[in-house]
């Protein structure tokens, strides 16, 4: 029934009350009020009317007594004036009763004219002194005024009754006033009372349990469950913003924990930065730093607390750590004022601080919005003295200490720039020959050593203002420069070198002949960018190496013309593959014992369509260059073993090989699928690789040989001796044949050392098992010297020149028949 709302209720109450408080005043007020009436009435009805009937009672008792007298009085002037006096009388009581506002008074009237009539006669009749009728008269006198009397005494009687009754109603009405009145007090307290109370204390006690609510979430208890949260009325609706109150507490002791933890480990991190970090603040004052800082520049713990100026800090550093000696210039105001200027920038930006003992710390610097700034501390000490030490590494050769490549570039682009304001200088590029050979054969630390020595030489060669490069492996340069370089003092510088290089080297017990090539170029004659300079000193290179090396090769403009043509058969090769201009001529291999063709040797050939017939040592080492031997030896060898195929089954044919084609092709799947194609039996099959193979990669070529051999192929060594001759690769690859090159056959009938060699090489030979063929056999001298020399077998134009492939069979049958004719 209660309305839900405390406010509702409590207005509810204090209505109640009002209310009732207005009932009791309205009736109070009525209360006097109809008192008022009631005594008003009371005057008008009962006491004036009453009052009205005794004045007429009073005038009529008068009468009565002037008239009852009259018969008695003897004196008739005294009848006459007692006549008018009862006369006045009458018309008093005439007029009271004529005024008077009750009707009731009307029969009074009505009696009292009789009354009047009876005295009249009265007097009349005692005027006339006729006293026994007087006497008779009065008596009917007395019975009219009896009777008007009776009617006053009733009419008196009646107006008090009314007044009695009007009295006894006020009576009656105050008595159930009163009781009204205390019914409803009774009622204000037994309702309004204990509803107050209830709702009072009831609000109370919620009240409390609230704050007592309030008070433990203040104090960060979240578990406790809020009252009350399901009421409908004002402490409902305050317990459940309580509760959001309550969960946001619980969100916030989370987040609040969260943050704790975050702050823990952001402490931790801080601390173990390897670098150090400090924060400022607008105002110039520490907020923060880590142990690192403090490390790096000694701050006392009572400078590293927050809110400590900047000046105290710096003032500190200054004065105990920094290296004031190095840069005096760094006062406590120039820093300042510098870090102020710095900072307006709004920009980061870096500082170098040296302390003394010679660390230095690189500080970079962060400008914040609120004007404060952080900054990070590196100890870069060991990084500058690595970074001098890596730029040292960056410019020069480690094994020799020459400039390298790098610098040398450097150095050039200076140069260059020199020369274009009437500077001139040389730029000579040295190629040592040989010592790849050294390398392989003797060890790349004997390798080294001669590169150590040799550098030493040319450094002992050039003057101060050169500079000598090693530009990578084999290849050095110097940079000639000074007053007025040209052709004269570069030929000098250039013959010097040769001459250095040309000296032999006594390395750990070896004695190593190396020579030299070099190509020079003049700047600005030859070229005013590093790139025209080095190309064409590269140019001159290639021409000194072609000429016979060790010697030295001026660039020139016609070279330019040489390497056009060369790039035009580049061109012209790469089609002549695509167009199948590339053919085999075959030349015969014959066995001076059983004195017959053992075999052909596939010579490659290039038809060209314009400059007709080309030999292969022309585009051959073009092919390897360019990377197109592969694709040609693949054909050579598959074109060679669909030729053979169709010859007798004891002629063999063997096929060279390049050392490139090694590393570009599988060759053993080539081989394969080369006899697979063709049907030709592994056994006629010999393929020829050089002795710069063999000094290649020892362990890729050694197992791709193996593998060649366990087919049934077999291995020969070409063009022997020319290479680098280390006779232990002999022992270790596994090699059947020797070809003798053909430079020591042809000098055969003239140098004495020429026999001895082709000798050796043939005992050699015998000693591991292998078969010999002299190559270049041109003449019967040559043919009895290499016979007498104990060589197997034997190849050259005395038997026949190589020959398109289908003349093989007919060129075979010529050489068997002469061979036969000359046993
Ligand atoms: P090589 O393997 O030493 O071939 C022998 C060379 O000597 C051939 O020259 C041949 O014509 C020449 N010759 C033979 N008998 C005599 C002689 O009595 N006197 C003189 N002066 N020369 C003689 P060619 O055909 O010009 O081949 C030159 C080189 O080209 C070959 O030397 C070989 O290294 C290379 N070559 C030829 N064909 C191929 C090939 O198919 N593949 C590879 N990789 N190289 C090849
Ligand atoms: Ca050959
Ligand atoms: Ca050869």
């Amino acid at each position: 029934m209660l309305p839900r709302n405390i406010a509702a209720r409590l207005y509810c109450a204090g209505g109640l009350t009002l209310a009732s408080l207005a009932v009791l005043s309205l009736s109070a007020v009525c209360y006097v009020k109809w008192t008022e009436l009631v005594v008003v009435r009371v005057k008008e009805h009962a006491i004036d009317r009453a009052g009205l009937a005794a004045d007429i009672e009073i005038l009529l008792e008068r009468h009565r007594r002037i008239v009852e007298s009259a018969p008695a009085q003897p004196d008739r002037d005294v009848i006459d004036h007692n006549r008018d006096l009862s006369e006045i009388i009458a018309g008093s009581i005439q007029t009271k009763v004529q005024n008077a506002p009750d009707p009731f008074l009307q029969p009074v009237g009505a009696h009292l004219q009789d009354l009047v009539a009876h005295a009249r006669r009265i007097f009349d009749l005692t005027a006339s002194l006729a006293k026994d009728e007087s006497a008779g008269a009065v008596k009917d006198y007395v019975k009219a005024a009896d009777r008007m009397q009776d009617l006053l005494q009733l009419h008196r009687e009646h107006s008090l009754e009314v007044a009695e009754r009007h009295v006894t109603g006020l009576v009656a009405r105050g008595q159930s006033l009163t009781k009204w009145f205390t019914a409803a007090a009774i009622l204000i307290l037994i309702c309004v009372g204990p509803l107050a109370l209830i709702i009072i204390s009831d609000v109370v006690r919620r009240i409390k349990s609230i704050t007592e609510s309030m008070r433990r979430i203040a104090l960060n208890d979240t578990a406790l469950a809020v009252p009350s949260t399901h009421d409908h009325d004002e402490i409902g609706e305050m317990a459940r913003a309580l509760e959001v109150f309550k969960r946001n507490a619980i969100t916030l002791l989370g987040n609040t924990q969260e943050i704790e933890k975050l702050n823990g480990w952001f402490d931790i991190a801080l601390n173990n930065m390897a670098r150090g970090l400090s924060m400022f603040d607008a105002e110039r004052r520490l907020i923060v730093c880590n142990r690192r800082y403090r490390e790096l520049y000694g701050i006392p713990d009572e400078l590293a607390l927050p809110g400590t100026e900047l000046t105290r800090i710096a003032q500190h550093w200054l004065r105990d750590a920094a290296d004031t000696e190095a840069e005096p210039q760094v006062t406590l105001d120039n820093w300042l004022s510098r870090l102020e200027r710095n900072l307006e920038n709004g920009q980061p930006f870096l500082e170098t601080h040296r302390f003394k003992g010679g660390r230095t710390v690189m500080v970079n610097f962060q400008p914040l919005d609120d004007g404060g700034w952080v900054d990070v501390h590196e100890d870069i000490t060991e990084k500058r003295l690595a970074e001098a030490r890596i730029n040292e590494l960056a410019r020069f050769d480690t094994l020799t200490s020459l400039a390298n490549r790098h610098h040398f570039l450097e150095e050039l682009d200076t140069s260059l720039a020199h020369a274009n304001s009437g500077g001139t200088f040389a730029l000579l590029w040295i190629d040592l020959d040989k010592f790849k050979a050294v390398n392989d054969t003797l060890g790349h630390p004997i390798g080294d050593a001669l590169l150590e020595v040799v550098s030493k030489r040319l450094r002992e060669c050039a003057r101060g203002t050169d500079l000598v490069a090693r530009l990578g492996g084999d290849e050095f340069a110097v940079l000639q420069r000074g007053d007025a370089i040209g052709e004269s003092q570069a030929r000098a510088l250039a013959t010097r070198l040769l001459g250095a290089l040309a000296t032999p080297f006594l390395i750990s017990g070896h004695s190593i002949s190396i020579g030299a090539s070099i190509g020079i170029a003049l700047a600005p004659e030859h070229g005013t960018e590093a790139d025209d300079l080095l190309k064409n000193a590269d140019i001159a290179l290639y021409r000194a190496k072609t000429a016979g090396r060790g010697t030295c090769v001026f660039y020139s403009n016609e070279f330019e013309q040489t390497i056009k043509a060369r790039r035009q058969i580049e061109v012209d090769l790469r089609r002549a593959v695509a167009a199948g201009e590339l053919m085999l001529y075959y030349q015969p291999i014959i066995d001076l014992a059983r004195r017959h063709v053992t075999g052909c040797e596939a010579l490659m050939r290039w038809r060209h369509p314009v400059k007709g017939m080309i030999p292969p040592s022309e585009f051959i080492p073009l092919a390897e260059e360019i990377g197109l031997i592969g694709v040609m030896g693949e054909w050579a060898l598959d074109q060679a073993c669909r030729d053979a195929s169709g010859w007798p089954a004891h002629i063999k044919v063997a096929v060279n090989l390049s050392a490139s084609q090694f590393a570009a092709t599988d060759l053993v799947a080539v081989t394969r699928s080369a006899l697979v194609n063709s049907g030709l039996s592994p056994q006629r099959l010999e393929l020829e690789v050089t002795e710069s193979l063999l000094l290649k990669d020892n362990a890729g070529t050694l197992q791709t040989l193996s593998q060649l051999r366990d087919i049934g192929v077999a291995i020969a060594l070409d063009d022997f001796g020319t290479g680098y001759a280390s006779l232990s690769y002999l022992r270790s690859f596994p090699i059947d044949k020797i070809k003798i090159d053909q430079s020591f056959v042809r000098d055969l009938p003239r140098r004495g050392d020429c026999v001895a060699i082709v000798r050796a090489v043939v005992d050699l030979a015998k000693t591991l098992g292998m078969r010999t063929v002299a190559e270049g056999v041109e003449t019967i001298e040559h043919l009895d010297q290499v016979t007498a020399a104990g060589c197997d077998e034997v190849q050259g134009y005395h038997f026949s020149r190589p020959v398109p492939a289908h003349e093989v069979v007919a060129i075979l049958e010529g050489c068997g028949r002469r061979l036969q004719e000359a046993a």
